[in-house]
């Protein structure tokens, strides 16, 4: 081991090969911290006095992950004030990788696991890249889901490498994280091998061939492919990128596309060390910002705390289900037993009949031909996967089922009546789960005779391609059931939230104020089309009259009725919503249900095709040349779904902050620059004091229910902001 080094060890054989291997001694991932600078910066000396007497390097890491790049704590707490130092640290960075690339003598990555971000960019700055076919390896650029760009040259490099389009597109501009072979195919890596063995002699092999390299962009006549800006050729596609940018965020406040495009067309038209100081702008400038703040604090840390268990009872030990009963094979129980499939978890698919537990097997038949069609899996896996699902309409083939999840029709009835018929088939321990999205959980667990063991599993549609479960405790709910249907949702590759019973629980409570405020827009005479583009331009996956639609219409009406009654037979006091009388009118007056009904804010084709906005809308309620500002629209959306998300807190539904907010960007498509539900109060302008008096401003002009909830003004007076940390 080098005495100058105590993050990267110099390993030297007698043919004057060294292999600098990253090992960090104090962490489990290797990541740029100041021990790794200073090691890094002692290395690239030592290789600079030695270089007479070496024929070249192998970078490669002792760590599962080659490296994990930058440290996020220490990016979101970068402000305005400490954004120089990071721009002077970064150039610094920089510098010693230039360094590295135009030693004169070749550098390899021997990518042993995953390269993401900053880890990618060290391997970016070396000559030729092998990468190690490692289970769950992934390669790419994902900063841009953080809100961020590639600060380390990233930008700079696969630009020269790939050419400003393939760059953008393939690496920058999607983030996309590669397996190896994929990465091989894209041009992000130049080999891959099978083993660590064969990835060092490729490693060696490519030093004998290339004795003194040195990067495309360092040899005389270097064109940059594709061609750089001022080529016709890529004049002729630059107008392409603003409608991609605009296709990739909706015109949402994203601003880390725009930045990255911005480093990217900038830089190519100018030398590389310059180049390299535009790209370090343009990241400050993201990593100072808000947006990034939002969604490290999401996408890293929340969504981290969230999968590791932070609401998972402690002490019950972790335990696999090996078989699952699937009650009622329509649209979500087909697809819950495909996901519990794929996961390896054997599926008894029940229905009333036969036929339809075939049809909802017919479903995992579909996926499973498309992903073996687009190679995203082989023959013999999806056979394999298929051959787990039995379908059947016997309650006896459930014998020996160690969980049931039950996703008949939205009926207590029903559902009690099910579990009568299994409980005493499957096993005497099973987990009793029910996918309702809107039956109190508790009264449910009244029909089935171990209450303790009986939970709310709420998936989402489509079931295969949505990552949240929303695990909901009745009120008689143990905590063994609790921790096996958390590891049950892991054990799928899903992400748990955990929230106490309520009605509509946490996701169907709170996305339904976002499909009001739209609707109640409608009704107040704006313009219908100005309503979508504000939800769009919010940064809403779904526009909101569409996504009315798609529910239908007669849903909300069903479930205000029975909220409806709950609240008055509770002694409470019934306050309506301006949507409601828009959604009695476009049912009862116009027979315009939604999609499923052919007809509803839009109109639809006869194969269900939607078509433009019902042109009667604006007859009906459009007030011509009524207005309201742009960003009330947009903010009455946000703050009404916030503010009740306040009051979930207040109830005790919810009592964990980052399950909130990944709970809101995963489930019910809370626009992902916000952070999330919570963490859009944390970092709005002015911080909760600031949301408070906004919302109090919308409360006066639009309603009572902007009004902010006790919790929020005393945390605001307090100085707080909403975190779970303690
Ligand atoms: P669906 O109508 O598509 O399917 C229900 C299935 O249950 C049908 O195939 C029906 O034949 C079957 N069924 C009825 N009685 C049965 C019995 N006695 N035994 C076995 N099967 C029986 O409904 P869906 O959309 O899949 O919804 C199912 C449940 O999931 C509901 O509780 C719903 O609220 C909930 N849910 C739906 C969504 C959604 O987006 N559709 C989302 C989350 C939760």
């Amino acid at each position: 081991m080098s005495s100058e080094s105590t993050t990267i060890r110099w390993e030297q054989d007698d043919t004057g090969v060294v292999t600098l291997v990253l090992d960090d001694p104090n962490q489990s991932a290797n990541t740029v911290n100041k021990a790794f600078r200073d090691s890094f910066a002692a290395i690239t000396d030592r290789l600079e006095a030695e270089k007479d007497s070496l024929r070249g390097v192998i970078l490669t890491s002792a760590k599962k992950t080659f490296f994990a790049g930058g440290d996020l704590r220490d990016l979101i707490r970068v402000t305005p004030d400490t954004a120089q130092d990071l721009f002077d640290g970064g150039l610094a960075f920089k510098r010693q990788l230039r360094r590295l690339e135009t030693l004169g003598k070749p550098v390899v990555a021997a990518i042993n696991g995953a390269a993401l971000g900053g880890g990618y960019e060290i391997a970016l700055a070396c000559h030729h890249r092998i990468a190690l076919d490692a289970p769950g390896s992934k390669i790419g650029c994902p900063e841009v889901t953080l809100g961020l760009l590639p600060g380390g040259g990233g930008v700079v490099r696969t630009v020269r490498m790939l050419g400003i389009t393939d760059a953008l597109l393939k690496v920058l501009l999607q983030g996309t994280q590669y397996n190896p072979r994929r990465a091989l195919e894209n041009g992000l890596v130049d080999e891959v091998a099978e083993t660590r063995e064969e990835m060092l002699a490729k490693a060696r092999a490519f030093i004998d061939a290339h004795p003194e390299s040195a990067q495309p962009w360092d040899r005389p006549g270097y064109r940059m492919p594709g061609g750089t800006p001022s080529h016709p050729k890529f004049a002729a596609n630059l107008p392409a990128f603003p409608a991609s940018l605009r296709k990739q965020t909706g015109g949402a406040p994203y601003p880390a596309p725009r930045n990255i495009m911005a480093a990217a067309v900038e830089g190519a038209q100018v030398d590389f060390d310059t180049a390299q100081v535009i790209e370090a702008r343009y990241f400050v400038e993201l990593a100072s910002g808000q947006t990034s703040k939002n969604m490290i604090q999401a996408f890293f840390f929340d969504l981290q705390a969230v999968n590791s268990g932070a609401g998972r009872p402690k002490d019950v030990p972790a335990r696999k289900v090996t078989k699952v009963a699937v009650l009622g094979a329509g649209m979500m129980g087909a697809g819950i037993a495909y996901s519990c499939a794929r996961a390896g978890i054997d599926v008894v698919l029940k229905d009333v009949t036969l036929e339809s537990a075939l049809k909802g097997k017919g479903y995992s038949e579909q996926l499973c031909a498309k992903a073996v069609s687009k190679g995203r899996t082989t023959q013999e896996k999806a056979d394999a996967l298929l051959a787990r699902i039995t379908p059947t309409a016997e309650v006896s083939d459930l014998a020996g089922c160690d969980a049931v999840i039950e996703a008949v029709f939205e009926d207590t009835s029903l559902k009690h009546k099910v579990f009568q018929e299994v409980q005493n088939v499957v096993a005497p321990d099973a987990l009793l789960c029910s996918n309702t999205s809107t039956l109190p959980i508790t009264a449910l667990a009244e029909g089935v005779e171990r209450q303790e063991d009986f939970i709310g599993l709420h998936f989402f549609s489509p079931v295969d391609k949505m990552p949240l479960v929303e695990i909901i405790k009745g009120e008689r709910t143990g905590e063994e059931a609790l921790a096996r249907a958390f590891d049950l949702v892991r054990q799928i590759n899903k992400t748990p939230i955990v929230v106490n019973d309520s009605r509509g629980f946490f996701t169907s409570r709170v996305i339904g104020h976002f499909i009001n405020e739209g609707v109640a827009m409608v009704g107040e005479g704006v313009e219908p089309a100005s309503v979508e583009q504000a939800a769009a331009q919010a940064g809403y996956p779904a526009k909101v009259l569409s996504l009315m639609d798609e529910l239908t219409l007669t849903l909300p009406r069903k479930i205000r009725r029975e909220t409806q009654r709950a609240v008055e037979e509770a002694g409470g006091t019934w306050t309506p919503h301006p949507a409601e009388a828009v959604v009695d009118r476009m049912v009862d007056e116009f027979g315009r249900t939604g999609r499923s009904g052919g007809a509803g804010f839009y109109d639809y084709d006869e194969n269900g095709r939607r078509g433009p906005l019902w042109p009667g809308l604006r007859e009906h309620f459009t007030q011509a040349g009524h207005t309201i500002p742009f960003r009330d629209m947009q903010e009455r959306m946000l703050f009404s779904e916030a503010l009740d998300t306040v009051r979930l807190l207040e109830e005790g539904v919810l009592t964990s902050v980052a399950d909130a907010n990944i709970g809101s960007i995963l489930g019910i498509g809370f626009p992902g620059w916000t952070g999330g539900v919570l963490q859009y109060i944390n970092g709005y302008e002015g911080g909760l004091p600031g949301f408070v008096a906004r919302a109090r401003e919308l409360a006066e002009r639009y309603g009572e229910r902007f009004t902010p909830p006790a919790l929020l003004v005393e945390k605001a007076e307090k100085g707080e902001v909403f975190t779970d940390a303690r």
